[in-house]
């Protein structure tokens, strides 16, 4: 029997999920969200925390900036809404190049960003800035603003502000869908009642592939997993964030150098291991050889949602414009996560977007 109805129902409280929800009840909409484990539990509260535009390229770019506008606009809002410091700044960060081909590569990724300040630096300059870089780089790109944030802390006070607004917020697991002949849905819960809907929004992350299966359509999305160390290390990157081939290091507000990452294809597995402390520690030294001996005091993993393409999947179905997805962040799902929210509730309140989205139709795939 359905106990309860809701118009629409959000399945995921990761950032994309649970932005969904903060700006369809900014625009008077309300919307219950499903979640199955405590907030901030896997990725979204688990990621690095950097924001920006910078590296990335193709249709994610537009996204990105839309993404890096709305979290200075939750910056502003959050903090004295809710209680929650966030943690979000900007900084310096310098992208380290140790050969020739890397600095190519830094200086032709960067030159066509207008948006964002950089210019290349000899050893020299980095090392007035940040004595504790490795004395075999051969120079690297500064950029002057690179944004970052707690992520834990963003979801905890977009969390906490939902729920001031009046989101209900269902702790339990979807384990079924079922599209009714009047197209409504009923979704299936695990330890609750199902719930009757109008519409859906699946923000899963990398789970969200089992929709796939009750519904018939395909939602690729695998799982790939990173891991991140936080160092105890005073002293060093008080002034600018450093980063290489993928690595990066940064002194977060906590005190601890937070240091990452891999990319490990484990399917669903989010156990830390030594073989990946290791590695992100032999990165790090690589980058900042003073690190070597210090003490690890955290090590996390958790696991992106990576579609065959590599690029977010966002919209409705055509052949079910009641359901949503959102996911497929990757490694940039907390720069996109807000901007993926918001396109996600203006596709519900007004079934349009003023970015093109054709890139990432769910319907890609069939
Ligand atoms: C090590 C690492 C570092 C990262 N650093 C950065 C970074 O610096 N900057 C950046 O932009 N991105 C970063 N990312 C990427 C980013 O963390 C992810 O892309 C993003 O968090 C994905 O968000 P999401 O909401 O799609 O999924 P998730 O955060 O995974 O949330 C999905 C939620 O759905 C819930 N769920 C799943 N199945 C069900 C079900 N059946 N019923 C109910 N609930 C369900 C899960 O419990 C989960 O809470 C990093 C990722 C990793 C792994």
């Amino acid at each position: 029997m359905n106990t309860l109805k809701s118009d629409i129902v959000i399945v995921g409280g990761g950032i994309v999920g649970i932005t969904t929800a903060y700006y369809l009840i900014q625009s008077g909409i309300n919307c219950v969200l499903i979640e199955k484990d405590p907030i901030g539990s896997h990725a979204s509260g688990f990621a690095y925390g950097s924001i920006g535009a910078s590296k990335i390229q193709g249709p994610n770019y537009p996204l990105a900036l839309k993404g890096c506008s709305l979290h200075k606009q939750l910056s502003e809002f959050l903090p004295g809404y809710t209680g929650i410091d966030i943690q979000y700044r900007d900084k310096s960060s310098i992208r380290l190049a140790f050969n020739e081909k890397e600095k190519q590569y830094l200086l032709q990724n960067d030159s066509n960003l207008s948006e964002v300040e950089f210019n290349w630096l000899e050893p020299s300059q980095i090392f007035s800035l940040e004595p504790s870089i490795s004395n075999l780089i051969i120079g690297g790109v500064f950029i002057k603003k690179s944004m970052d944030v707690n992520p834990y802390n963003l979801l905890s006070a977009l969390h906490t502000a939902i729920k001031m607004k009046g989101v209900q917020i269902i702790h339990d697991e979807i384990v079924g869908l079922k599209i009714n002949s009047d197209t409504s849905l009923t979704v299936n819960l695990k330890n609750t009642p199902s719930l009757l809907s109008e519409k859906i929004v699946i923000s899963m992350g990398p789970w969200s592939n089992v929709f796939g299966n009750w519904i018939n359509v395909k939602l690729p999305i695998m799982p790939l997993k990173g891991q991140i160390l936080r160092i105890s290390k005073p002293g060093i990157l008080e002034n600018c964030s450093v980063s290489w081939s993928g690595n990066y290091a940064n002194l977060k507000p906590d005190g601890l150098i937070w240091t990452g990452t891999t990319e490990e294809n484990q399917g669903y597995d989010e156990s830390t291991t030594v073989e990946s402390r290791n590695q992100i520690m032999k990165s790090a030294v690589k980058m900042i050889p003073s690190i070597n001996n210090a003490e690890i005091v955290k090590q996390t993993a958790c696991i992106r949602p990576m579609s065959p393409d590599n690029l977010p999947i966002i919209g409705s179905f055509g052949d079910y414009p009641q359901i949503y997805v959102g996911t497929g962040g990757l490694r940039s799902g907390i720069t996109l996560g807000p901007a993926m929210g918001k396109i996600i509730s203006e596709l519900i309140l007004q079934n349009s977007t003023d970015m093109d989205i054709t890139p990432f139709s769910p319907d890609r795939f069939e």
